[in-house]
């Protein structure tokens, strides 16, 4: 096959067949700093499908834009403890104007909570300025630098630099909104808000399903109070991949930033000075790629319709050299007629009337770039007044009668949206396997599967978790995996707990460490 198809096997080489669908559908680039990308408009737009969807829920909300700069400094960047001993590792630090040295190094935000804060005090007087809710869509960077196993250096960036386009990679996309509320069950409210718009981002838009949970203390925010999440799954790899976070920052960082107001409940004139509730969410270009790696097959992308920024394709078939002008005319009409029809009631249309194609060509370009549904016109669908339509997801092939078009066009982008979810679903459902004893816990790793324990929720267990999952990566994923001898990682405890078996207190266990177990949570190793 030539350069412009898909080479490898997604079940055979996952790697290479993700970097060869990003670069070959032009999704992406590569780019000469090691973890940096071009998104290119195939991918940006999907981002900006996110974007608008997003942005309209999230106004409905009261959340208002803004924009802080990029720069923060050391001094206010340290401010929170826990925050910064989090971050410290991944910042990128502005060293030299010129040729000469700053004063002082300036650090490029990581996340902007140390960026905002300080006028969130300035700004938040009393109760009245509550609650206070901005986002920005802006960039931030986090140099991530896992594994450095120089002498694979050459096969393997990822391993070098920890980062995998989209997924991980060092300055990434996102938009992050941070409010301030009076109490914490305003707070807590809104960080659920916001997490059920992250699953309607990636579910309705993505058709990617996740799972909705809390996480444990060692996998929290770094300074936040609580964290919930929503966990994907890559079936090939069996990998868990943390799909986008709400936290609860609760006091903490009003306390060292001063975001105080007078209690409001206390009206004789000696009221105190109370802190306000914060919460931080966030959701990144991150997306794009967990979309790629559910949906894509071996011959390239596919988009569900939703993000599409081409639903459908037409494509002049039946037409040769030889064929007679009088045919030609009447394939090219009877397209620019589906053409105004199909804008007419919405869908993102286009024809390729390239010349110098042939129809197998073309099938292979647009199926490589994902485009949800070919129309095939031909003269002889013209004379029977139909065109034959090909899903992208499926393969399936069926007439449509030109006067249904309007109608049956639009159902059949629907259908391959639902569809797209309910296999991604039913597939994630079937990776996730409850354990009940230890002796299961890794052979149902190995058989790349998340395992759902009861669990005691201590993080000196989690550490021993990860270290007894842990296991010896064979050759192949050396080559192809980053640290593919991890071990599992607590991912989430989920909102929505197994039933059966219940846990019942002081009776069920802990799987791993045999205390007593408070909640099921979920377990995997991941990305
Ligand atoms: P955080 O502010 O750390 O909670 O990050 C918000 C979200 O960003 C996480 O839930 C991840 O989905 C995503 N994320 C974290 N690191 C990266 C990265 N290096 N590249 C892309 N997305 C990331």
């Amino acid at each position: 096959m030539s350069k412009t198809g898909i080479e490898v096997q997604k079940e055979k080489d996952f790697s290479t067949w993700y970097q060869q669908v990003l670069t070959r559908s032009d999704m992406l680039e590569y780019y000469d700093i090691s973890g940096c990308y071009v998104i290119r408009p195939l991918a940006y737009n999907i981002w900006q499908e996110i974007e608008k969807f997003f942005d309209a829920e999230i106004k409905k909300l009261g959340v208002e834009d803004a924009y802080f700069p990029m720069f923060v400094s050391q001094r206010v960047l340290e401010k929170e403890k826990a925050h910064i001993e989090g971050f410290a590792p991944e910042v990128a630090w502005v060293t030299k104007a010129g040729s000469s040295n700053l004063e002082e190094p300036i650090a490029i935000r990581p996340t902007s909570e140390t960026v905002m804060y300080p006028y969130f005090a300035k700004w938040i007087r009393s109760h009245r300025d509550l609650p206070l809710k901005l986002n920005q869509w802006c960039n931030v960077v986090r140099w991530e630098f896992k594994n450095p196993r120089k002498y694979l250096y050459i096969v393997l960036e990822i391993a070098f630099c920890g980062c995998a386009p989209f997924l991980r990679t060092r300055e990434f996309l996102w938009q992050e909104g941070h409010t301030a509320h009076l109490t914490k069950e305003e707070a807590d409210v809104e960080v659920r808000q916001i997490l059920e718009l992250y699953r309607q981002v990636y579910e309705d838009l993505l058709a990617v399903p996740v799972i909705k949970g809390v996480k444990s203390e060692k996998e929290k925010f770094a300074g936040g109070l609580y964290t919930t999440t929503i966990e994907g799954f890559i079936p090939t790899t069996g990998r868990g991949i943390q799909a986008a976070t709400s936290h609860c920052l609760g006091q903490n960082f009003s306390k060292m930033f001063d975001i105080v107001i007078e209690d409001p409940s206390v009206t004789d004139g000696t009221a105190k000075k109370i802190n306000v509730w914060q919460n931080s969410w966030g959701l990144t270009t991150r997306t794009i790629g967990v979309m790629v790696m559910t949906h894509g097959d071996n011959r390239g992308l596919v988009l569900p319709p939703r993000v599409a920024n081409l639903q459908v394709v037409v494509i002049p078939c039946g037409l040769t050299a030889k064929s007679k002008e009088q045919d030609r005319k009447k394939v090219e009409d009877k397209i620019q007629e589906v053409l105004t029809e199909l804008k007419a009631v919405g869908i993102k249309v286009k024809a390729d009337l390239r010349d110098n194609y042939t129809p197998a060509y073309k099938f292979n370009h647009w199926e490589l770039r994902g485009t949800p549904v070919r129309l095939e016109i031909g003269p002889r669908d013209v004379s029977s007044n139909q065109v034959m339509g090909i899903r992208r997801d499926t393969f399936e092939k069926k007439p449509i009668p030109l006067s249904e078009l309007t109608t049956r066009v639009p159902e059949l982008l629907d259908t391959i949206q639902r569809e797209m979810f309910e296999r991604a679903k039913k597939t994630y459902d079937e990776h996730v396997k409850i354990v009940l004893k230890w002796d299961d816990f890794v052979p149902m790793l190995d058989a790349k599967n998340f395992v759902l324990i009861p669990w005691c929720e201590t993080g000196q267990c989690e550490d021993q978790i990860k270290e007894n999952s842990a296991r010896k990566a064979t050759q192949d994923e050396a080559e192809d995996e980053r640290a593919p001898s991890m071990g599992a990682k607590s991912l989430c405890i989920p909102f929505d707990q197994p039933k059966n078996p219940p846990i019942v207190a002081g009776e069920t266990k802990c799987v791993a460490c045999g205390n007593d177990a408070k909640r099921y949570c979920l377990f995997g190793r991941s990305y």
